[in-house]
């Protein structure tokens, strides 16, 4: 500002700060006042480049949010986690319990994702794309700015004597957010159940849904609880991810900071005295007014900031206002704030790109590659084999046959190796329905001579009637044969020498 001109001796500069130095420890809370109540946050939003963009993104997220299970992809809702089959419906492809790699990629996908976001863009998901900031900012704050008015009147009304008026405005609010929580328990809860068969149950008989009733009625009062009274404590307070970002943040993560060494020292601009230097920050606390969870950005990065960037439109308001470059409060990187330049490609994020190709390619391919049907065999019965009277080796086992079609096959079994081996189906054909599993006994009997240290492998071959064919192998159990006797034998002596 103007003062600037004055000798820069007159005045000691405050010793820089780390942008990753904590706040003093009294201040952490900005939730809480100093006798331990509870601050409640009404922030005051400028609707600057930022927030524009937020908006935007968060409009985006409520339209995908409430119609994902409404599009229907391959004759399932677009997303349709159908806990009663135990199968996942995504996008068109379903997941099995037992498609235990494609889970494993996607898990090691999703993890590592969090880690190269985190690392990379600091907390800007949380104030971007978390479910919590998003509802909260860009829906439930709007309806309650809608009852009560702006901020100001916010507090106003909140500190005025219970009367007619004030419980009419909190109840019409309350009743306003019950129905959007409710139409979000809903959309949430057909995720699970389906759309259709969730909204024919209730309307058509409501009493055999009493357990998606009570979850609706559950999650409708969770919603209400967290938006309408609990909000930033949220961040705060409960959600592990603010304390993660610490280990996954780096000196080149981007994060909202304070431009200390061009803002300070800091001075309302009536306080400021013509023989000293001063910053650019005017001490307007505009920056700390706007922020969902009260955090001073001027104290350096805290965990308390959940990257909203609402202090940067606020502050660069009052610097196009008073006619100072923006950018005071900014998005940067600690090395920025050394002075340095920051490096986008660094070790760690080559790593997590190597992983996350491997875990997403090796996801795709498994997607690309799937076959029409799965295929386990598995051991059965309390005995490992049976020697039948005329001297054949029975194993009984269980198939199990999951269709990823869309359509009804009828799958058959036959044995392809060793020669002379009989099998017996429980059904045949087996026939399963589009995206159903079904599980049949099979028993297999082999002559006892083709048994070698009491196994045999044996190679079936499983078709279907819409071309699907698979050969599997499976280890039978029998006896070990006059040699193997011998050896099995020797071997128990063997043992029992140890002992
Ligand atoms: S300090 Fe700034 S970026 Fe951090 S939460 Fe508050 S307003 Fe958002
Ligand atoms: S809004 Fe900008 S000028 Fe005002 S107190 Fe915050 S940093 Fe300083």
């Amino acid at each position: 500002m103007a003062e600037k001109e004055a000798p820069a001796a007159a005045v000691q500069l405050p010793a820089r700060r780390s942008v990753f130095e904590a706040a003093p420890e009294e201040d952490l809370l900005y939730s809480m006042s100093a006798d331990g109540k509870r601050k409640y946050m009404h922030p005051v939003v400028r609707k600057g480049r930022y927030w524009k963009i937020r908006r935007a993104l968060a409009y985006s997220l409520f339209a995908l949010f409430f119609a994902l299970p409404l599009i229907p992809v391959g004759g399932f809702p677009a997303v349709f986690l159908d806990l009663a089959s135990r199968r996942f419906h995504i996008f068109g492809a379903t997941f099995n319990p037992t498609d235990n790699l494609l889970l494993a990629a996607f898990g090691l996908g999703i993890i590592v994702t969090v880690f190269f976001v985190g690392s990379t863009f600091g907390r800007m998901w949380c104030g971007y794309a978390c479910p919590q900031t998003v509802y909260l900012e860009f829906l439930f704050r709007p309806i309650e700015a809608l009852f009560e008015g702006g901020p100001v009147k916010q507090k106003r009304l909140n500190a005025a004597p219970w009367d007619l008026r004030k419980a009419g405005t909190k109840a019409a609010k309350w009743a306003a957010w019950a129905v959007v929580a409710l139409a979000m328990s809903l959309t949430f809860v057909a995720y699970f159940v389906g759309f259709s068969h969730l909204l024919w149950n209730l309307v058509l008989d409501p009493l055999s849904m009493r357990g998606t009733l009570f979850t609706v009625a559950a999650v409708t009062a969770l919603i209400l609880f967290d938006f309408g009274w609990f909000r930033d404590q949220m961040c705060t307070i409960a959600c592990p991810y603010g304390r993660l970002q610490n280990v996954m943040a780096d000196k080149d993560t981007i994060l909202v900071a304070y431009d200390d060494k061009r803002g300070d020292p800091k001075a309302k601009e009536k306080d400021r005295l013509p023989d000293r230097v001063y910053g650019d920050c005017i001490d307007c606390k505009s920056c700390v007014a706007s922020c969902p969870t009260g955090t001073d950005i001027r104290r350096g990065l805290q965990p308390e900031c959940i990257g909203s960037a609402q202090c940067i439109d606020a502050c660069d308001d009052v610097m196009r206002r008073i006619g100072l470059p923006i950018g005071l409060v900014k998005y940067t990187s600690e090395r920025e704030q050394a002075g340095e330049v920051r490096r986008i490609i660094r070790p760690r994020t080559i790593v997590y790109l190597v992983i996350l190709a491997i875990a997403w390619g090796t996801l795709a391919a498994l997607l690309l590659t799937r076959g029409d049907a799965q295929i386990e065999i598995v051991r059965n019965g309390r005995e490992p084999y049976r020697i039948l009277p005329d001297g054949g080796v029975a194993n009984q086992q269980r198939l199990r046959i999951t269709n990823q079609l869309r359509e009804e096959q009828k799958f058959t079994v036959e044995v392809l190796s060793p020669r002379g081996t009989s099998l017996v189906v429980s059904e045949s054909p087996v026939v399963v329905e589009a995206d159903k599993v079904v599980t049949v006994d099979i028993v297999t009997t082999v002559a006892q001579g083709v048994f070698h240290d009491g196994q045999v492998p044996v190679r079936y071959l499983i078709r279907s009637d819409r071309g699907f064919r698979k050969e599997a192998d499976f280890l039978l159990l029998g006896p070990y044969g006059e040699e193997g006797e011998e050896k099995r034998d020797e071997r128990h002596e063997q043992k029992g020498g140890k002992h």
